[in-house]
């Protein structure tokens, strides 16, 4: 049987043993959705999805972090969680919050920093095997909410998620038939970035990884803030929206009904403009 047969039938056998993630499906079905559209340039999808605020209002900071027990690490995972072994060091599980269809989170078996420099090969080999998913990445300080333990998460592709470059924000494009040369595009793209926030233990990045038509293709959202000035607003100002790979891809997440509401091409452009890095 292939993964994505594998993966199909964890997450039936996982909903009927695992309540809670039964629920998490159905809810996700019933998300409303909003579209706006620059042109034929660039579309967002606006998706309310009230469960994630579990992510987008995560504190990472150092102490946060260090208190809290791994949800990632197999002693702290609930006992109705199953996984299916990737590559002798990760486990796929089923992503219990989800934003996408068959959402997953990649887990490495050891609690280690979420740095992605040596694991793109990884995220393009699980691409080969997956080419009805995009795998992503969201670095410590660009949408992680486990910084402290490696993961890598995927979901079913639709086309929204599969924009490049737009006015609207960077997105790096690296293309090839061949997994070695993505990789060392990567490294070049990758030592780059270090070389503009040197000061960062990993340049700030979302990446996401896909097959088409027998080519790898990474998409790299370079990043200069985790989270927009109006995450920290009060009152009418306050945008609750603290953006990952798929909301630089093009489908940004939102939790309170009335950031949903109100959230208008302006605020997505400003949002973009204050955490993506620009590539001149
Ligand atoms: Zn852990």
């Amino acid at each position: 049987m292939n993964l994505s047969d594998e993966i199909i039938q964890l997450f039936s056998r996982q909903q009927e043993q695992w309540p809670q993630l039964k629920h998490a499906i159905s809810q996700q079905k019933q998300n409303q959705e909003r579209v706006l559209t620059w042109g034929n340039d660039f579309t967002v999808v606006v998706q309310c999805n009230p469960t994630r605020i579990v992510s987008t209002g995560a504190g990472i900071d150092r102490q946060t972090i260090e208190k809290r027990p791994c949800f990632l690490c197999a002693e702290n995972r609930s006992s109705s969680q199953e996984g299916i072994p990737f590559m002798g060091k990760y486990i796929i599980l089923c992503n219990p919050y989800p934003i996408l269809e068959n959402h997953l989170t990649i887990s490495l078996h050891s609690h280690v920093p979420q740095r992605i420099r040596r694991k793109i090969g990884d995220m393009l080999s699980l691409a080969a095997e997956l080419p009805e998913y995009v795998i992503f990445y969201n670095g410590p300080l660009s949408g992680a909410s486990a910084p402290d333990h490696f993961h890598l998460q995927a979901g079913r592709k639709s086309p929204i998620l599969l924009q490049g470059e737009s006015e609207l924000r960077t997105c790096m494009m690296i293309e090839s038939n061949n997994k070695e040369e993505v990789e060392e595009l990567f490294e070049e793209v990758y030592q780059y970035l270090h070389y503009r926030q040197p000061d960062e233990e990993e340049p700030m990045m979302n990446v996401i990884a896909f097959t088409e038509e027998n080519q790898f293709k990474l998409h790299i959202f370079p990043r200069k803030a985790h989270r927009p000035r109006q995450y920290f607003e009060e009152g009418n100002k306050k945008l609750l929206i603290s953006p990952g790979a798929l909301d630089l891809a093009g489908l940004i997440i939102t939790v309170r009904e009335e950031d949903f509401t109100k959230l208008n091409k302006q605020d997505i452009e400003d949002i973009y403009s204050q955490v993506s890095l620009q590539i001149i």
